[in-house]
Formats: C-alpha cells, sequence, structure tokens
C-alpha cells in the first residue's frame, strides 16, 4: 500500500477559514433574512484596473497571431516585467536589486512555501505569534516539526509573540535561528516595522548565518514615508534576505495571479561538506525544473501596473481601501474599542472587549451585528483576544457594519 505524507497529519484538523465558513453557514441557515457583511478573508472586492484589463486583451491578440504568438516563456519570467520591476520597485527606492534577481511567479503564496524546497531540513525556524499560517503550514508539510500542542504551538518551531506590548514587532531572539520569516506592513496585525527595527534584524542574521523571509505583499498600503518598504532598503539586507511581493493586493490581482521572488545573487547557505552555495542558484534551478512561467498574458497584465495610467489606478485602489480602514479605525474607536494596524496596512487589528475570547468576540459580532470578522486566535496563540478586521469591501459595506457595531458596542 502506499503510504502518505505524515506530516500533513500533524496539520490543525480545524484550521480558521473553514470554521469561520461553517459558522456563518450555520448562522445564515437559522437567520435567512440576515444580512451578513464579510469583513474576514483577505481578498479584494474591486474590479481590475483598466490599463491591466487592456494589456491583457491585447496581449490576448498576440496570442491571435502567428507572428506574436507565445508558448513557454522563460521559467524566470519575461525579462519586460522583470525589468520594470526592478527599476520601479527597487532601484527608484535606492536597493540594489537586479532584474535577475527577480523570480516571476503565480503567487507569493507558493512561493512563501515553495522556498523551503531549496533550504535543509535542519534549520531552526522563527515565526511571528501571531502569523500569516502558509509560513507555519508549510514547515509542517515538510516535516520541520512536531506535533501541536493544546495552545496550538508546534514543537520545534521559535515563536516570537507580537502583542500591543511590544509594538506588534517581535523581540530580537537571544538563541540563534536560521530562518526567519517578517511580513510587514503586517497581516494579520495591520503592524509596520521602522528602518530601525529591520536594521536590527538584519544585523542579528549577518551575525548568525540567517535567512531573513521578508513578505512584502502590502508594501503598497504604506502611506508614512519614512516606513521601508523593501527590506533591501536596510544595509547588508541582500546579504541575509529573500523578499516575496505580490501584485494580487495592490493591483487586484488575487484571482488573475502574479507575484514575485527576490534571491539576491550574493546570498549564500551552507552545504552539508561546509562550503557555500548561492541560493539563488538553487532557486533557478527549483523554478526551472518545478515551474513553467507565469502566463504571457498575465505577465502583460502586471507590467501594465507600472504604466503612467497603472500606476494612477493603482493608487486609486490603495487610496480607496485605506479610506475603508479609516473609517473602521475611527469607528471601531467611537465603539470603545482598542484598534491598531490599518494606518499602513488593510488590516486592523482589533482587542476584543471586555476579555472575551477571540471567537466569543466573532459569535457576538455575527450573532449581534451581522458581521463576519477574523479571530486573532486562528492566526496563533499570542493572537488570543484580538480580532482582525479587513478593510477589503465596498464603501457600501463597510459604512453598513460600522453602522450596527456602533448601534450595539456604543
Ligand atoms: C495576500 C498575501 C500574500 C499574497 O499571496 P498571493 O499568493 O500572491 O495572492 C502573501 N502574503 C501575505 C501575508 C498575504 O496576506
Amino acid at each position: 500500500m502506499a503510504t502518505v505524507n505524515d506530516n500533513y497529519l500533524k496539520l490543525k484538523a480545524g484550521y480558521l477559514f473553514p470554521e469561520i465558513a461553517r459558522r456563518v453557514n450555520a448562522f445564515i441557515e437559522a437567520n435567512p433574512e440576515a444580512k451578513v457583511i464579510r469583513l474576514g478573508i483577505g481578498d479584494v472586492t474591486e474590479p481590475l484596473p483598466q490599463a491591466c484589463r487592456d494589456a491583457m486583451i491585447k496581449a490576448i491578440e498576440d496570442m491571435g497571431d502567428r507572428n506574436s504568438f507565445k508558448g513557454y516563456g522563460p521559467e524566470q519570467g519575461y525579462a519586460w516585467l522583470r525589468e520594470k520591476i526592478a527599476a520601479n520597485d527597487f532601484q527608484a527606492r535606492g536597493c540594489d536589486i537586479d532584474a535577475s534577481e527577480i523570480f516571476i511567479s503565480d503567487g507569493s503564496k507558493c512561493d512563501c512555501g515553495n522556498i523551503l524546497d531549496i533550504f535543509g531540513d535542519d534549520n531552526v525556524i522563527a515565526v511571528t505569534d501571531p502569523v500569516y499560517p502558509v509560513y507555519v503550514d508549510t514547515n509542517v508539510m515538510a516535516g520541520h516539526t512536531g506535533e501541536i500542542n493544546e495552545k496550538g504551538e508546534y514543537e520545534g518551531f521559535v515563536y516570537l509573540p507580537v502583542t500591543a506590548e511590544n509594538n506588534f514587532t517581535a523581540e530580537i531572539p537571544t538563541e540563534k535561528v536560521d530562518l526567519i520569516y517578517l511580513c510587514f506592513p503586517n497581516n494579520p496585525t495591520g503592524a509596520t516595522a521602522t528602518k530601525e527595527h529591520l536594521t536590527a534584524w538584519v544585523n542579528y542574521a549577518r551575525a548568525n548565518g540567517s535567512i531573513i523571509f521578508f513578505d512584502a505583499a502590502y508594501e503598497a498600503f504604506i502611506t508614512d514615508p519614512n516606513l521601508p518598504h523593501s527590506i533591501y532598503e536596510i544595509e547588508g539586507a541582500k546579504e541575509c534576505a529573500i523578499e516575496f511581493r505580490s501584485f494580487s493586493k495592490n493591483a487586484g490581482f488575487t484571482g488573475t495571479r502574479c507575484a514575485l521572488t527576490v534571491v539576491p545573487k550574493n546570498l549564500i547557505g551552507k552545504a552539508k561538506d561546509g562550503s557555500n552555495v548561492e541560493l539563488w542558484k538553487l532557486w533557478n534551478r527549483r523554478q526551472s525544473t518545478k515551474f513553467n512561467g507565469v502566463s504571457y498574458i498575465v505577465q502583460r497584465g502586471a507590467e501594465a501596473v507600472y504604466s503612467e495610467e497603472g500606476k494612477a489606478q493603482t493608487r486609486g485602489l490603495i487610496d480607496f481601501y485605506m479610506e475603508n480602514a479609516k473609517i473602521i479605525r475611527e469607528k471601531l474607536t467611537e465603539a470603545g474599542l482598542s484598534v491598531y494596524g490599518g494606518e499602513n496596512a488593510p488590516y486592523v487589528w482589533v482587542k476584543t472587549p471586555a476579555g472575551l475570547t477571540s471567537w466569543d468576540f466573532f459569535d457576538k459580532l455575527l450573532q449581534t451585528c451581522n458581521v463576519v470578522g477574523t479571530p486573532g486566535s486562528g492566526f496563533g496563540a499570542a493572537g488570543e483576544g484580538y480580532f482582525r478586521i479587513s478593510a477589503f469591501n465596498s464603501r457600501d459595506n463597510v459604512n453598513e457594519a460600522m453602522r450596527r457595531i456602533l448601534d450595539k458596542f456604543k
């Protein structure tokens, strides 16, 4: 009989979003007339920018003409897209990143998981708590952890708690860790990192030979001009960091699929025999073998994000969501709740009132306001007592949800 990857059996059974769906469906079944507003899952709601759609329509026409038809593209992505990314997202911010160090993919979620392919199984891995669950689950699947305990922590991880007490930025560990996942602006807390905080991480990583996985999926939502958008704005980061970026949240590509991973050329890891190995070479080999590139049409759509119209339209999308976030922050504060985030990120992180657990507050909000959010405890043990509200929704839904909450809580 064929055996299975037993590591999958260690994964926490009642995964967050299915459990939310179960409770919401049960509520709707019992209350079919209720108009439920979902401010839960982190998916965008507004249509794709016109510039991206126009570029994709033109790309489809290219595919219909023998002379401009495209078959397999480069596994790393087309040079015209990688060059625009290097120039606009990195070089324009003073980051010395070359197009050849950028790998186009169909999503940051996949890249965050796939990156483990090129690392050893004996690394000590640090994650923040709360955390984007993909970082944790992909390590469980790869067999890098033991079993889960009753607090929801897997044996083998170094957990770095982030709470209001430390301003939702993890303390630099006192022990030695090899791989560190950082996400700024953060999902789920909406927290940001200053240059000083990232510098402390880069210094730690360089001193310990660690690699930082920096998830910058929400960098476009930064409004404070003093905050870094890329870890490569920090001196020395090219020697210790891989950065993940995505078109999902800035340009609404969650259903279109395009992202990128930066692996600097001079980044190295250790082989078993003690020799230094360039991670770029391994990732290039991994992608060339297991991946066949993102569709030409989608890459043309992503390229249009960097046109004049594309920049203006994506700015418009982000401004729209950030106005939602501002409304959410203001109204929840008016309702007497303590709120964090939402100023440089599309997520508002709420302290649950009156000592309610995250799931108690979820049920209360669902039952009394018919509003769905995400329980903080679903992102990790230290998220208990918090709740995530997403700004990804229509203005009408945000206004109506806030009106109902103010009604019940004020
Ligand atoms: C949405 C999101 C991403 C982007 O994932 P894609 O697969 O590119 O859609 C990456 N990291 C975090 C933390 C996210 O919330």
